[in-house]
């Protein structure tokens, strides 16, 4: 069976689905792989570097997608009209598709109407026996690394105390709202330059992770915070009055701070206005707000998705969309393994070709078409 791997060709999109590591591997396995010319080059990885590693190169998508069993993708294929190629179109009939694929019933439809099994990434249950194919999770926490490492490259003082024969520069405040992975992997980096680290969230979980990591913990509790996860672990949406509470708590805290890092999202939905404009206003110039959140709306009043400004009051706003795509090398690094890992678990040794129970429970998370159909019970049609 051939697998295929395309270039990116949506905006901002810097990563790719596979490295020379994982090409290996996916030839120990029986498969013989193609790349498309340029695919790595805005992850540093050289055409050469898949050559050596065993793939073909091949020229264009349509010579890559060419009787591709299976295809990985970081993000949606181009449908006709999205750009100047229509992905969706080479891919062959009966393909297995895996990435990050924008589940929504429109697409799943599309990709049912155009015979392509396609798998999901970003639906993958966050369970323990998942964890090493979860996108979310690998991506997210390279976005936090990187938010932090903008937000001080950014600041224009240090985030550590210094204490100098020529005096003293005090330690950064900052102040991380949403502590999931992304958050998380935020408040530790910031703690390794030394920051003076606080942090928020609504599920009840989140508090005790916050503080095993040395920060403190800063926000509003009720009977509503404490119903506040889903049975997937994620947010659920916070009530109008909830969110009037916490913001009083954190705009208090937020005038103090002199960097800010949002990583809020609520799973399907726009991402929660944690900072108001009034909010960023009491801030001190030179104050850095990083809105990791941006793709998803952004958890700033003012953020501009995609963007980077200065306000009249001197905070800088770093709204750029696609922070795993900010850190390309390792974010396809494990973007890359996360897709062999679920290749590799339900791989058939004998056949040598993909083997996905439809009763297994990452394969039922995953999976939004099969055979034609779409099967994801989040977006199947109704039943008649
Ligand atoms: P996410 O990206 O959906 O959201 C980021 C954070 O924002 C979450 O912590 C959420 O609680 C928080 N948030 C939402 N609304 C908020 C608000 N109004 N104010 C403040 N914070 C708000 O989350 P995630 O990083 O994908 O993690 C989701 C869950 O999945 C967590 O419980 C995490 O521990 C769990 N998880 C489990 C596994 C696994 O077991 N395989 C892997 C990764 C994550």
């Amino acid at each position: 069976m051939r697998l295929a791997v395309l270039k990116e060709r949506r905006p901002a999109e810097t990563r790719v689905a596979a490295t020379p590591e994982t090409v290996k591997k996916f030839i120990a396995l029986g498969l013989t792989v193609a790349v498309e010319a340029g695919a790595g080059a805005g992850a540093g990885i050289p055409d050469a570097e898949f050559t050596a590693a065993g793939a073909e190169l091949a020229p264009d998508a349509a010579a890559a997608l060419k009787d591709a069993g299976i295809v990985l993708k970081i993000r949606a294929p181009l449908a006709a009209g999205e750009g100047a190629l229509d992905e969706l179109a080479l891919i062959p009939r009966g393909a297995l598709m895996l990435g990050q694929l924008q589940a929504t019933p429109e697409m799943a439809a599309a990709y049912a109407a155009a015979g392509i099994d396609a798998g999901a990434m970003e639906l993958l249950p966050r369970i323990t026996r998942a964890q090493s194919m979860d996108i979310l999770s690998s991506q997210a926490n390279l976005a936090g690394y990187r938010a932090v490492i903008e937000a001080a490259s950014t600041f224009d003082r240090g985030f550590p105390m210094l204490m100098t024969a020529a005096g003293t520069i005090p330690a950064a405040n900052v102040f991380v709202m949403g502590a999931g992975v992304a958050g998380l992997q935020a408040i530790a980096t910031a703690r390794r330059l030394g920051g003076r680290v606080s942090a928020t969230d609504v599920r009840p979980a989140a508090k005790e992770e916050i503080k095993s990591l040395g920060a403190s913990f800063v926000g509003h509790e009720d009977e509503e915070s404490r119903a506040a996860q889903t049975a997937g672990g994620y947010a659920k949406p916070m009530s109008a009055g909830f969110m009037q509470k916490q913001g009083e708590v954190v705009a208090a805290h937020l005038a103090k701070q002199d960097i800010v890092i949002t990583t809020a999202l609520v799973q399907g939905r726009k991402a929660p206005t944690l900072v108001t404009a009034a909010m960023v206003e009491s801030m001190k110039p030179g104050s850095v707000i990083v809105d990791i959140a941006s793709d998803a709306g952004g958890n700033v009043a003012l953020t501009k998705p995609g963007e980077a400004f200065t306000t009249p009051g001197g905070v800088t706003i770093l709204g750029f969309n696609n922070w795993p795509g900010r850190i390309p090398a390792a974010s396809s690094q494990l973007f890359a393994r996360n897709l062999l890992t679920l290749l590799t678990t339900f791989w058939d040794k004998e056949a040598k070709v993909p083997k996905l129970p439809a009763e297994d429970d990452i394969v039922k998370g995953v999976m939004l078409t099969r055979g034609g159909a779409v099967v994801h019970p989040s977006f199947a049609p109704a039943q008649a």
